[in-house]
């Protein structure tokens, strides 16, 4: 999977982030997903404005 290095804003330090399945149809036109995740975290940003939008966490605590 591509993943690429950033600083992320809620894990306060530079992680992994990973694009999951794009679920906007960004990518129905051959374009490509800005949507990627913090591998760690699970914080969204965005490509282009690099902008957080959401902070999903990814694990699902009990
Ligand atoms: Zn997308
Ligand atoms: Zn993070």
């Amino acid at each position: 999977m591509d993943s690429r290095t950033w600083h992320c804003p809620t894990c306060g330090d530079d992680r992994d982030f990973v694009q999951p399945p794009c679920v906007d149809g960004h990518t129905a036109d051959g374009g490509e997903c800005p949507e990627w995740a913090c591998a760690d975290c699970g914080t969204a940003l965005v490509l282009g404005d690099l902008v957080v939008v959401a902070a999903v966490p990814l694990r699902h605590a009990a």
